[in-house]
């Protein structure tokens, strides 16, 4: 079957469960199915056709996630965009994406403004507004059926934008196979609560939905992240399960009231997309009832790791071991595996895997790494190394090591020791061009509210503590750091504001 034809069973079999919440509203699996239908009938109506594209950008609603089924139902790929990026970057994803009709919202139509004569596809306005023709009046009739299609297993099921970490996003074509074989890993029942507080463009976001509907669990939309308004949600719907990025769980711990809610429906919280300290870990596990999963992998796939924190509580510096079906190597600089215990760049295949980037041949064959037997891997730009346990550690992402005087310096190690300081809440390591050694390593350091200390000190103490080949060259102290709007902290911005500043 198909995740739409999924919901479909669900449909009748627990037809008034609720499927997606939101605030003051609920939409029940049998008023999910019927409305998935008249959204793909509506597509077809427009000349969908199978396997055609269609875009979203919007903030997350029940009408976003009725869409994304609902497109699916159609057979067509959704491309879920980002509301954070700019408006030139969205006119370039939607015209690359080829998608033939485009789902926006208010906010995404007044941030589209400046490049409007450069979209040309037909609009639909989720919220009703003006933005695009409204939803309820676009959708086909109530009792409309589509024309049923045929979905293959290599099929686009997404493309997903990189979230641009380290450069220009790329569309990554993700086919039912890799959804399908994530919906597989049976975190989920039908009893599930999962509530969703990251942005439903997100695949973070989307590991954890989607197998939250196909289980016919209930989904709890939050439009934007508080974490006061997570707490209330929380207890208020009895929620059992979570998916979080590391600065919400230290958001939700630094919270004054976190101990007074009940949380005691929790059964599991999962992690992903940035690095989770092992003393963050341990907090969350003293602190919330529950497991702790987090998960290590990218958007394109290949090889994921997993780590059950509360199962093996003295491997929380790690990111776990590969998922059952996929295989991860370590490969050198000369493209060959390292041997057992050493660091390399990690890369992985597993069923999970993308198709390739879109319209981007040449990016993708970068991203390939071919085993001696000719398997295909995909590379992840991250260094790491195995223990005797088969347990993986992660270095840092290859383009953010700092390779200074012939030695190379891993940010992660500095950010380490910066965090042992007791004013220090987070800092930023990253490399910037030195005429003497090549590179050298700069910090950007936010402090605990009601800290203080000089950034000459705080370089001067930790230089004391760092290695000859690993002092920074500089220091300075930061109201916070720039993040995406997925959580991750944005070096290359850091880098380049330094590098512009110093002229
Ligand atoms: P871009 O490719 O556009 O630069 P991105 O790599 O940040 O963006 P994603 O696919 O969302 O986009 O993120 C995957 C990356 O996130 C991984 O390669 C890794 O560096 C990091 N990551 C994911 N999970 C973890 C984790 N559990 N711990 C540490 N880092 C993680
Ligand atoms: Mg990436």
């Amino acid at each position: 079957g198909t995740l739409p034809d999924v919901i479909r069973e669900q449909a009748k079999e627990r037809a008034g469960h609720p499927a997606l919440v939101q605030t003051g509203r609920q939409l029940s699996y049998a008023e999910l199915d019927p409305l998935m239908d008249r959204i793909a009938a509506a597509l077809q109506r427009d000349g969908v056709r199978n396997g055609d594209v269609a875009a979203v950008c919007a903030t997350t609603s029940i009408e976003y996630g009725a869409v994304y089924l609902g497109t699916l139902r159609a057979g067509a790929a959704v491309a879920p965009l980002a509301p954070s990026s700019t408006p030139e970057s969205l006119a370039m994803m939607l015209t690359d994406c080829g998608a033939k009709v485009f789902f926006l919202d208010e906010g995404v139509a007044k941030l589209l403004e400046p490049v409007a004569d450069k979209i040309t596809v037909k609009r639909v306005a989720l919220d009703g507004s003006s933005a695009g023709q409204p939803f309820a009046e676009w959708l086909a009739p109530e009792g409309a059926k589509p024309e049923p299609v045929e979905i293959q297993p290599d099929q686009g099921f997404n493309i997903i934008y990189s979230s641009g970490t380290t450069g220009a996003p790329k569309g990554i074509i993700q086919p039912h196979r890799m959804r399908w074989s994530q919906i597989r890993r049976g975190h989920y029942n039908a009893e599930s609560v999962t509530m969703i507080s990251t942005p439903l463009y997100s695949n973070t976001t989307l590991v954890s939905f989607l197998p939250t509907v196909a289980q016919g669990g209930t989904a709890v939309l939050m439009p934007k992240f508080d974490a006061d308004e997570f707490l209330k949600l929380s207890e208020k719907h009895r929620a059992t399960h979570a998916m979080l990025v590391p600065v919400q769980y230290r958001r939700l711990m630094a919270h004054p009231d976190f101990d007074k809610y009940d949380l005691s429906s929790y059964r599991l919280k999962f992690a992903t997309s940035a690095p989770f300290s092992a003393k963050l870990k341990a907090e969350v596990l003293r602190r919330w009832p529950g497991g702790l999963i987090e998960f290590y992998g990218m958007t394109e796939g290949g090889g994921s790791c997993m780590l059950a924190a509360h199962e093996f509580p003295n491997k929380l510096h790690t990111v776990g071991r590969p998922l059952p079906g996929h295989d991860i190597r370590l490969i050198g600089e000369d493209g060959k595996e390292v041997p057992q215990g050493e660091i390399g760049e990690v890369v992985g295949r597993s069923p999970a895997m993308m198709v390739g980037y879109h319209n981007q041949p040449e990016k993708t064959k970068e991203t390939e790494w071919f085993s001696p037997e000719g398997l295909r891997y995909i590379r992840t730009g991250d260094v790491g190394r195995f223990d005797e346990d088969g347990f993986l550690t992660l270095m840092d992402r290859k383009k953010d090591m700092i390779i200074s005087g012939g030695f190379n310096i891993y940010p992660s190690d500095l950010e380490a020791e910066l965090a042992q300081h007791p004013a220090v809440l987070e800092s930023a390591v990253v490399g910037v061009a030195s005429e003497r050694w090549g590179e050298t390593p700069v910090a950007f350091v936010a402090l605990k509210p009601g800290q203080e200390v000089a950034a000459k000190d705080l370089l001067e103490w930790v230089n004391g503590r760092l290695g000859k080949t690993q002092r920074l060259a500089d220091l300075k102290i930061v109201e916070s750091l720039p993040r995406s709007h997925i959580g991750k902290v944005m070096k290359r911005e850091l880098r380049d504001e330094y590098q512009a500043k110093a002229g």
